[in-house]
């Protein structure tokens, strides 16, 4: 196979996202050492855009080398020694997966399981933070497996019930939705680049507050990880600049760039384009007579969870997307699998252009299968846009 003949596709799945051209050349740049005095200013100012975006003066704040799971391995094994108690609330594949690499740490795991599809249950998540004493309670911000947000703003006070560190999931909320990790009192978080940043997979952003930074220099056992050892890695990352293992160095300049584009866009402008673009996402699947599973005060603007009619196969219509379309989007997951499809409007990839040629791809491909649309998907979508402001 020739690399250089893969088609280009639309990436509306649930990552990765649409990568802006920008950053695609950004990558291609000359590889340079990394410790040459150039890459560790570049170092520098990817810590500051990172801190800007994650809305947060940690100056614990850095690129783990992997992807957004590496990040969230990074932050448990960090933070978490053998037989340390932790409670997650659970309502998805990334909740699920938060517990599973939690108990690999050694830690005792207390989930608080919702329904997939709907919100966790911050009554039930305060009962049990009140009930026993946990080091960390861990929240997926933006459950990209069902298409649900949380609100950030009443963790803080259930953490504080149990006396524990407030760790979330960014993946998918950086960058498309308000994160604000100061302003809610998050003691850790990592996130993606493959998702509403729209640089390709590879990197995980990260960040720690001062309070979880005095935890893991308290620790009593070591890291297990060595790789990720966040007193290792943040030497290269500080100002000692001790070589621990070799920056993915072109990477790293596709991440600056991809974050500059965020900044120049403006964060208040970015997360406001992601609302108004699946809120008309959302009025085009409602004129094709698609059921949205997600109650609308908890969708995440980001992806979208749209349920498949029965009498449709779901797995033909993303395959006939794919090879006749050259549009990706993503099936469901676990109890959702075989009933649902999950549509991302994420990064550069949320333009109007996309929500249009989605429903219409969409649209053709349901009727193809006997499936009659109730209204026009393009003119609900466009009088949603036109509703609320700009376009
Ligand atoms: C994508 C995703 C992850 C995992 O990221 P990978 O880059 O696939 O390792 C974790 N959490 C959430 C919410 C995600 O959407």
């Amino acid at each position: 196979m020739e690399v250089s003949s893969l088609p280009h596709r639309t990436l509306m799945g649930p990552g990765p996202s649409d990568v802006d051209p920008r950053v695609l050349r950004a990558l291609a740049q000359p590889t340079i050492g990394h410790l040459d005095p150039l890459f560790l200013q570049l170092m520098d100012e990817l810590r500051e855009m990172l801190q800007h975006v994650f809305g947060t003066k940690n100056s614990t704040t850095l690129a783990v080398s992997g992807t957004g799971s590496a990040g969230m391995e990074t932050c448990l094994v960090n933070l978490i020694e053998p037989g340390d108690r932790v409670l997650v609330g659970v309502n998805g594949v990334f909740g699920t997966r938060m517990c599973e690499v939690a108990r690999r740490c050694g830690a005792e795991v207390t989930a608080v399981d919702a329904p997939w599809g709907q919100a966790l249950d911050y009554d039930a998540l305060r009962a049990a933070a009140k009930a026993g004493s946990f080091k960390l309670l861990g929240v997926v911000h933006a459950e990209t497996s069902t298409g649900v947000l949380h609100d950030l703003a009443p963790l803080r006070a259930i953490a504080d019930e149990a006396s524990a560190l407030l760790f979330v999931d960014c993946v998918t909320s950086l960058g498309g939705v308000a994160v604000d990790l100061d302003a809610h009192g998050i003691d850790a978080a990592y996130s993606g680049t493959q998702k509403c940043l729209s640089c390709p997979p590879g990197l995980s952003p990260v960040s720690f507050s001062p309070r979880a930074v005095d935890v893991m220099q308290r620790r009593k056992t070591k890291v297990q990880s060595w790789y990720l050892d966040v007193s290792l890695v943040g030497q290269y990352w500080g100002k000692e600049r001790v070589y621990h293992h070799t920056a993915p160095i072109n990477m790293l300049y596709g991440l600056h760039e991809a974050l500059r584009i965020v900044l120049e866009e403006g964060l208040p402008a970015r997360f406001e384009r992601h609302r108004r673009h699946s809120a008309a996402l959302a009025a085009g699947l409602t004129a094709l007579g698609l059921e949205l599973p997600v109650e609308s005060g908890a969708r995440l603007p980001p992806l979208t969870l749209v349920a498949a009619p029965p009498n449709v196969d779901e797995a033909r219509v993303r395959r006939e997307l794919l090879s006749e379309h050259n549009l990706e989007i993503g099936g469901g997951l676990g109890s959702l699998a075989g009933k649902a499809w999950r549509i991302g409007l994420m990064g550069s990839g949320c333009t109007e252009a996309n929500v249009i040629q989605c429903l219409n791809a969409l649209s053709a491909m349901l009727a193809r299968q006997g499936w009659s649309t109730p209204g026009d998907p393009t003119d609900a979508a466009r009088a949603s846009l036109r509703e609320s402001g700009g376009a």
